[in-house]
């Protein structure tokens, strides 16, 4: 018999694990059942919020593992909340689906499970209709007044820091469009980083008094700087020597004898999810000290200057020239 939408939430999101937990609903006093979640918000925050959409085989592979799936889902916009240094609050889910197959859903709720426990943000609504697949979520975060990180923060004679290592997302994506399952062991983590890449939440959270501008890496580095050198009105110096390059785009490339294209995926590649943060000389220490005690690694690339551009000097002092510059859709 066929399962009605009303069943497919009872089953699949409207359960514990998911939806707020007993101290939660102090915060969120009503989430999935009704006609609107209902959120208090404490005083002296701010509400952020921040939405994307998946599509299959635009955002990921259709035939991907639907828990994996969930997890790129909800660890993307969990990013945006990231790179404004807001804590997670809630999120809500509009789910396009082809067919109801119980099996993909329940593969799909596990998957958002993990992630909700991680980060402690539960589902409080949201939407299922039946069309071409596609998930979009909202996330919902929260911010002291007075301590955001946005993109226009930045001024001429600060440094550009960004977490983690680059590229490996972005080598991932060009294997699977050339067809590769990425399924080997020695592919795995170009998997994890294509399908869980790991949202920066409590290195945010920790700069958001600190920073001075901050966002995160999903349409490539030198993309997404430029977004903060446009919304500032500065321009950016990267160091080619400086800019971290994952291992496993490293040990893929000496293989291939083309170390070159190593920085420039890292330098172009989207779906990073890590954090490119801006600070004044003076917090720098204070900016080191706070990944240090995260233990997350961070390295310094590059300065912002009088100017408009983004460009990637060499140790002599010349731009490099960057093919491609991040994805777009139109
Ligand atoms: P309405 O018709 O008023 O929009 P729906 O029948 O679509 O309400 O949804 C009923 C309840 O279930 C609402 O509270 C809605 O937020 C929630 N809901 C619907 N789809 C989902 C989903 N995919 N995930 C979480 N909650 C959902
Ligand atoms: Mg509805």
């Amino acid at each position: 018999m066929a399962v009605s939408e009303f069943d497919l939430i009872k089953t699949y999101f409207n359960k514990p694990g998911l939806i707020p937990t007993k101290e939660q609903s102090v915060k969120i006093p009503l989430g999935i059942g009704d006609d609107c979640a209902l959120i208090e918000l404490p005083p002296g925050k701010l509400l952020a919020i921040s939405m994307d959409t998946l599509v299959a085989d635009v955002h990921f592979p259709a035939k991907a593992d639907s828990a994996l799936i969930a997890q790129r889902a909800l660890a993307v916009n969990l990013s945006d909340l990231a790179a404004m240094g807001a804590e997670p609050l809630a999120f809500t889910l509009a789910l396009s689906l082809p067919k109801a197959d119980e099996s993909w859903l329940q593969a799909f709720s596990l998957g958002l499970e993990t992630l909700v426990q991680t980060y402690h943000c539960p589902l409080i609504g949201g939407d299922i209709t039946k069309g071409p697949l596609s998930i979009t979520i909202q996330v919902h975060g929260l911010l002291n007044k007075g301590e955001v990180m946005t993109r226009s923060g930045a001024k001429p004679g600060d440094l550009v820091y960004v977490s983690g290592e680059l590229g490996a997302a972005g080598l991932a994506v060009s294997l699977m469009n050339n067809g590769m399952l990425l399924d080997k062991p020695d592919t795995q983590e170009l998997h994890t980083a294509y399908f869980q890449p790991v949202p920066r939440i409590n290195l945010g959270q920790s700069c958001a008094a600190i920073a001075s501008a901050a966002i995160d890496i999903s349409d490539g580095l030198m993309a997404d700087l430029g977004h903060i050198a446009k919304q500032s009105g500065v321009g950016i110096e990267l160091n080619a020597k400086a800019i971290p390059i994952a291992r496993a785009v490293k040990k893929f490339m000496s293989t291939m004898g083309d170390k070159s294209q190593g920085l420039n995926l890292a330098l172009t590649a989207g779906d990073e999810y890590e954090l490119a943060l801006i600070v004044a000389e003076d917090q720098q220490e204070a900016l080191q000290q706070t990944a240090a005690d995260l233990n997350v690694p961070l390295t310094l690339i590059g300065h912002v200057v009088k100017g408009t551009r983004v460009k990637c000097l060499n140790n002599d002092g010349q731009e490099i020239e960057v093919k491609t510059s991040g994805y777009q859709h139109f």
